[in-house]
């Protein structure tokens, strides 16, 4: 398969990115090397251990699969993917409770381990690097045995003189100044370990023509697919009172542009600044969805200096999907958005639904979400790869 992610951030006009994206300045040189020794010493010690696989089988217990609700049943976990056999399992009653895919959070910026322990505990089992700003520190955070699994963003292309471009200080190596710039920008991104192309569309933007160019060459042996479609973390500018219009919305739909609203970072940056307004944000998020628009969930969880806010890792994905809820998104939508939907458009057909061979990325909690959203945060166990978070915690402290 060829390999192609136009990450569009943005896609409209009044419309904005992330709250934050990135920035160089984040990162004194000391700074990186710090964290960057710290991620690998913890990678290397933590993946020399072995596998915490323990067959469990969990029965009578309500199965949402990534889609629907399925009636009570027993699910088994087996050498890291969900089998079917339950010779030998140490059985666990899952009466009263719901299985039900690790989470995805498609829009996050960990930079540390810390930034994916916590998801980790909360359920979050996969996440979106939204933008890469520093590709090692990234490649590092990959390939943690027991932790939150990552793919990465690339570095993001920006209008020269553009908002986030004059904020976050981009600089000429990541700026755009014109079309002749994208082929090997885009291979440098992709040797870099990008597995998706991000853009940030604002006012100065980038032109049609980079747009057009900001695509791996066909031949490209990249990871990024072609799968993946246009997606992003618009709602409307917090600055804004209007959100989004029916043209727009259309817009959406018709380009099959994905919308991962990120309200929780709306409604911190809001609440920061008393003059600006969450309600179009939230507007502007029923509107897609009823405008048939697929939804993501998506924290936009930061610790950057610069930052207008800083949602917390983990904790933060259930904060978003009671956030999605409030703004007229019925449960079940909401768990498909975090769930099987991104599984899909990521190219994620490992993950993302609870059957028989797919990786474990787990999560059993009390209560039915689909009836609650609220009883996401009710956690009684998380399995990442099939290791129970538990037992993989004490592997660590050991
Ligand atoms: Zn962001």
């Amino acid at each position: 398969m060829m390999w192609l992610l136009i990450l569009l951030l943005s896609a409209i006009h009044q419309s904005r990115s992330c709250g934050f994206d990135n920035a160089h300045h984040d990162y004194t040189a000391p700074d990186l090397d710090v964290v960057l020794s710290h991620n690998l010493a913890l990678r290397d010690q933590n993946n020399k251990r072995p596998s915490t696989w323990n067959k469990v089988a969990i029965t009578n217990v309500g199965v949402f699969d990534g889609w629907t609700m399925r009636p009570a049943q027993t699910v088994v976990i087996e050498n890291g993917r969900i089998g079917d056999d339950l010779t030998g399992a140490i059985q666990i009653d899952g009466s009263g409770h719901t299985f039900m895919p690790g989470l995805i959070d498609s829009h996050s910026h960990p930079s540390n381990i810390t930034h994916l322990q916590s998801p980790t505990e909360f359920g979050a089992t996969t996440a979106m690097v939204m933008s890469c700003p520093e590709p090692l520190i990234c490649d590092s955070l990959r390939n943690h045995k027991g932790l939150t699994d990552v793919l990465l963003g690339s570095t993001p292309a920006a209008a020269a003189r553009s908002i986030h471009g004059r904020l976050l200080g981009l600089n000429s190596s990541t700026t755009m100044a014109n079309a002749s710039q994208s082929p090997s920008w885009v291979d440098d991104q992709i040797e870099n370990g990008a597995d998706f192309i991000k853009m940030i569309a604002e006012t100065p933007d980038l032109s049609q023509d980079i747009y057009q160019l900001l695509r791996p060459p066909p031949m490209q042996k990249a990871r990024l697919s072609s799968a993946m479609r246009p997606t992003t973390a618009v709602s409307s500018r917090p600055s804004s009172p209007t959100p989004l219009d029916e043209t727009s919305t259309r817009q959406f739909l018709q380009k099959r542009i994905i919308s991962t609203p990120t309200l929780i970072m709306m409604l911190k940056t809001t609440q920061a600044t008393p003059k600006l307004n969450y309600t179009a944000s939230r507007l502007s998020t029923s509107r897609l969805y009823h405008a048939e628009v697929e939804v993501l969930v998506g924290t936009d969880a930061n610790d950057q200096v610069g930052a207008p806010a800083k949602p917390k890792f983990g904790i933060s994905i259930h904060d978003e999907m009671e956030l999605l809820v409030e703004a007229g998104l019925p449960p079940v939508e909401v768990l498909r958005g975090a769930t099987a939907r991104p599984a899909d458009i990521w190219g994620l057909h490992d993950r993302g639904v609870v059957e028989f061979g797919r990786r474990a990325d787990l999560v059993l909690v009390k209560g039915n979400p689909i009836h609650n959203i609220s009883a996401t945060r009710n956690i009684r166990k998380v399995w990442v790869s099939g290791e129970d978070l538990d037992d993989a915690r004490r592997e660590w402290m050991a």
